[in-house]
């Protein structure tokens, strides 16, 4: 949704108004695919603290990502930020992001959740793990993600749709640590255990658990967060998957500078204070993920989920194996 920009004539003089300040480094212009609510509060902290203006839209990634293209050199954008280490990767590998090299940013990020290349950086870190039912289910009976696909599962499972960019992620590192063929098979095992048809989102899902329609699941754990709000008798628990092995399954948030970029150094600077305490704790809170930044400790309600170990497999893969992740969904039967 465009925050706003009612119409074409709006953006005609929003950009003109932009091109004459140009040169200003105290302002900025932010293409983000988090919407409002989870972004204003960062914008108006920083402004306050620095001077810096900044602007934004919001849309989906997509759209925000062809727009960064169609505008090229003369994009008004000077950092793109969205969801997902895929669509990040993506919007690298077109050329839409530049290089930042920042110690501060190493320092608070760790590598796994940034491109080698420096030009995304992971914000937040979102955990996709296994949700069970605490009526029919013990954890001592849950392991991995992979142990989902075996018999004992059988009408047991839930799952959310293929289509889903946060399914096609996980796939994906399972593919980089497991190959092509070991990982169909999982897969295959899981189709086979369905108890239903797929969600088309990870609340259904969570509350199919609750209502007995299946035992178990995978879902984002800021989903089962907001419902557990609701609900606190809600029946259904987190389990941490594959601790002895690769550890949970995470994705990130994120950003980048534009290749475009106006104003570098001064979205390099957000960009870095982003990284920092004050910024990470709002980050995070806003949608209970948990923050990028290891020095800071996540909201009280996610940190009582319990401490996991997170699989330090670079979160780039869910890029570059994304396609191939989605090709043997496909032949898995996998919808
Ligand atoms: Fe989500």
């Amino acid at each position: 949704m465009r925050v706003w920009l009612g119409s074409a004539f709006a953006l005609l003089v929003w950009m003109t108004g932009f091109s004459a300040s140009a040169q200003a480094a105290d302002e900025l212009v932010v293409y983000s695919a988090r919407n409002e609510q989870l972004v204003r509060a960062l914008f108006d902290d920083y402004s306050a603290a620095t001077g810096t203006k900044i602007r934004f839209i919001t849309d989906k990634a997509g759209p925000l990502m062809q727009r960064l293209k169609a505008e090229g050199a003369n994009t008004p954008a000077d950092l793109l930020i969205t969801v997902d280490a895929g669509n990040l990767w993506r919007a690298a590998e077109e050329g839409l992001l530049r290089p930042v090299d920042s110690p501060v940013l190493t320092r608070n990020i760790p590598a796994h959740l940034r491109d080698p290349g420096n030009r995304w950086f992971g914000l937040s870190v979102r955990a996709r793990t296994i949700v069970y039912s605490t009526a029919r289910v013990k954890p001592a009976e849950l392991t991995t993600y992979e142990d989902l696909a075996n018999p004992e599962w059988k009408n047991r499972l839930c799952l959310r749709t293929s289509k889903k960019v946060y399914n096609q992620s996980l796939v994906a590192t399972m593919i980089a640590r497991l190959g092509d063929k070991k990982t169909e098979q999982i897969i295959r095992g899981w189709v086979a255990n369905l108890a239903t048809d797929v969600f088309s989102n990870d609340t259904s899902l969570i509350k199919a658990i609750a209502a007995g329609q299946c035992d178990v699941g995978i879902v984002n754990t800021y989903y089962y967060g907001r419902l557990k709000k609701k609900q606190p008798t809600l029946e259904a628990a987190l389990f941490w998957p594959n601790q002895k092995i690769s550890g949970v399954h995470v994705n990130v948030s994120g950003a980048g500078v534009t290749r475009h970029a106006k104003h570098p150094e001064a979205a390099a600077k957000f960009l870095e204070w982003l990284s920092t305490p004050p910024a990470q704790k709002i980050l995070a809170e806003s949608n209970m993920e948990y923050p990028a930044n290891p020095t800071v400790p996540p909201h009280s309600l996610v940190a009582s989920w319990g401490e996991f170990k997170q699989d330090t497999l670079n979160v780039s893969n869910a890029g570059k194996l994304q396609s191939r992740a989605v090709m043997i969904m496909d032949r898995a039967g996998y919808r």
